[in-house]
């Protein structure tokens, strides 16, 4: 218990790293389909994609907020492309993740599958401390007593490449910092290895729609589609499913969390946006972003881009620097919708 509960504070620490504002993911959460622009002074996201203007990141990112169109990562990719997908894909077999966090000798009962053997990292426990709130920030709990000053890390769009993968977790263990992975289904579909690799590196997977496509301008049987087909991906690949979802350029809607509920995730946008999909290649820019729109809670949205992975270590060392510690999105309770 102790020890975990240090696990838990390392790890707290390092997600500090990304800020800037949300600007292409763009919706907040619940008024969604209203305000797409809306960036709230906690920078909350602002959909870029159809309102340009909109964006508008919030208090800090002065010049920088570009529209979110920049990203490339942010296009959708043509719905047609999932297909491409090798049919092998349930080949990965499902039973991999959990089975082998059978602990062999533990002490009780070794014959016991117990999924909590020490060994695997997923199955470290984590207290509830945090919730997220309005401005999708992360909190502590009344009463829980859990620092403040923490941060949340998150990369969207992956999984891309397992050299920028383990060049962010190298980052990430060396500041004892946890993220959350928000993939896409047709990336899982063709690189299954390397969603299997953020598992196995202790990356939390997010569900980012299947194809990242403006989810608010599809019809309900196409969202829930895109939800739903992630988290059949993603379970079939790595043996669990996403509790958290955000939906792309934040372009969400109230069907989109109804969804996203029903399969037991909380969705989110961000509350500070490093805008890495504008100043592309432009690591620097990454870290002032961030440290432009930075606040006790912040959810930092960042993506798997190279820029964004050479700035990490910076980044993350600076965070802590200011005296900010990473949250563990396990010890967010994503039942307690804001
Ligand atoms: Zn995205």
């Amino acid at each position: 218990m102790w020890k975990k509960t240090a696990l838990f504070w390392l790890a707290a620490g390092l997600v500090l790293g990304a800020c800037g504002n949300a600007a292409e993911e763009a919706e907040p959460n619940g008024s969604a389909q209203t305000t797409e622009t809306q960036t709230t002074d906690a920078g909350k996201p602002a959909e870029s994609a159809q309102t340009a203007p909109a964006q508008q990141t919030p208090d800090t990112a002065e010049g920088t907020q570009t529209p979110d169109t920049a990203a490339p990562e942010e296009t959708a990719p043509a719905a047609g492309t999932e297909t491409d997908a090798p049919a092998g894909g349930d080949a990965a077999a499902p039973g991999t993740a959990g089975g082998d966090a059978a602990a062999p000798g533990t002490a009780a009962g070794e014959q016991t599958d117990t999924p909590d053997a020490d060994n695997a990292a997923a199955a470290e426990e984590v207290a509830l401390e945090y919730h997220m709130n309005a401005n999708y920030d992360i909190v502590p709990n009344e009463g829980s007593g859990a620092p403040k000053k923490i941060v949340l890390l998150t990369f969207d769009d992956g999984p891309k490449e397992a050299k920028m993968i383990n060049s962010m977790f190298d980052t990430l263990d060396k500041h004892n910092a946890k993220a959350i992975f928000f993939v896409n289904g047709y990336r899982v579909k063709a690189n299954p290895d390397l969603l299997k690799l953020i598992d196995e590196r202790g990356g939390i997977v997010g569900n980012h729609s299947y194809d990242h496509i403006i989810l608010r301008k599809e019809s309900d049987a196409e969202i829930k589609k895109q939800l739903e087909d992630t988290q059949a991906i993603v379970k079939e690949t790595i043996g669990k499913s996403p509790t958290f979802f955000r939906p792309p350029n934040g372009a969400g809607n109230d069907y989109t969390e109804k969804v996203a509920k029903d399969n037991g995730m909380l969705s989110m946008t961000w509350s500070v946006g490093s805008l890495d999909w504008v100043n592309q290649d432009d690591s620097q820019a990454v870290i002032d972003n961030v440290f432009d729109q930075l606040h006790s809670g912040s959810n930092i949205l960042m993506h798997e881009l190279p820029w964004t992975v050479e700035a990490l270590d910076e980044l993350l060392t600076k965070l802590e620097a200011k005296g900010y510690s990473f949250v563990d999105p396990r010890s967010i309770d994503t039942t307690k919708q804001p």
